[in-house]
């Protein structure tokens, strides 16, 4: 069996809510010895052109990636939260698509023509929210918003907008009262089902991997075998959050269901205690296509 820590299969960069730009996440992952590397940013592959530079310059190989929001799949269990001292499931499930060799060119651009509307409805969610900040008694005019925005436009600059026109304390408080998940003035985006994204990466000729696994409340080999029912072809049994109990668990489910494993930093930022690479996998148990050079 062969333990190596040079796979980092999950990271953010500036593109989405990472602190690094590419080429300095590039340096550290280098750094820490990764050797083979994919960026994951939400819901956005903008990073892919840059990143196939910056890998080559530290000759490590470089697998394009992105982490897409979908729905639950499954009602969380009370218990499974209790154990994991959790106080909630996360309100979405998080699907990381690779695309390890060179991608079918019509499915990738029917993926990509997919993944660009997830960014271009960002703007008429924002200006239902907004609307509805309004009918609360809180004028605020859509450009005060969007103009804020460097890439799509957020909750966060709503947030923003609210404490510049005086409505709120703070962008917190702006959350808690009227932005934040079911709360009065949020607009829930739809989303889609790790199936049916699934379906789309694989058109393209790339594989799926459920991200964080712990963070869903449900029982993990209930998740498996809803993971083998929706076509997906791993579980990121080794995420940094795990705990070894996390990780034997679900290692030995994706082995059993014969699913892949992978791997994961999930690096955001140094602020936030993360540290890039440095993370055993079993080479052989990662999905076929990453592991073999
Ligand atoms: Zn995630
Ligand atoms: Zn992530």
């Amino acid at each position: 069996m062969m333990w190596s820590s040079s796979f980092d299969l999950h990271c953010h960069t500036t593109h989405s809510d990472g602190a690094l730009s590419v080429e300095e996440l590039a340096d550290a992952m280098a750094m820490q010895q990764v050797r083979v590397w994919s960026i994951t940013d939400h819901d956005t592959i903008a990073s892919w052109d840059e990143a196939k530079v910056a890998a080559k310059k530290h000759n490590m190989r470089f697998i394009p990636g992105v982490e897409l929001t979908c729905d639950v799949g499954l009602p969380s269990d009370e218990d499974v939260l209790k154990t994991k001292g959790l106080s909630r499931a996360a309100s979405s499930w998080h699907l990381l698509a690779y695309f390890p060799y060179d991608p079918i060119p019509e499915g990738l651009e029917k993926f990509c023509e997919w993944l660009s509307p997830l960014r271009d409805d960002r703007v008429p969610r924002m200006l239902e929210m907004i609307d509805k900040v309004n009918g609360f008694g809180m004028p605020l005019n859509p450009d005060d918003v969007l103009s804020r925005a460097e890439g799509s436009v957020g909750r966060p600059h709503l947030a923003e907008a609210m404490v510049d026109a005086g409505h709120v304390e703070s962008v917190n408080e702006a959350f808690e009262k009227w932005i934040g998940d079911g709360r009065p003035c949020n607009v829930e985006r739809p989303k889609p089902s790790i199936a049916d994204v699934t379906a789309l990466v694989h058109a393209a000729g790339g594989i799926t991997s459920l991200a964080h696994p712990r963070y869903y409340g449900v029982d993990y080999e209930t998740l498996i075998q809803h993971l083998k029912a929706s076509g997906v072809d791993a579980v990121e049994a080794f995420h940094r959050s795990h705990t070894d109990d996390d990780r034997h668990r679900l290692w030995n489910l994706a082995k059993h269901y014969g699913l892949g494993v992978t791997v994961g930093s999930d690096f955001h930022s140094f602020e936030r205690g993360h540290r890039p690479g440095n993370m055993p996998v079993v080479v052989k148990n990662l999905p076929e296509l990453i592991a073999s050079e």
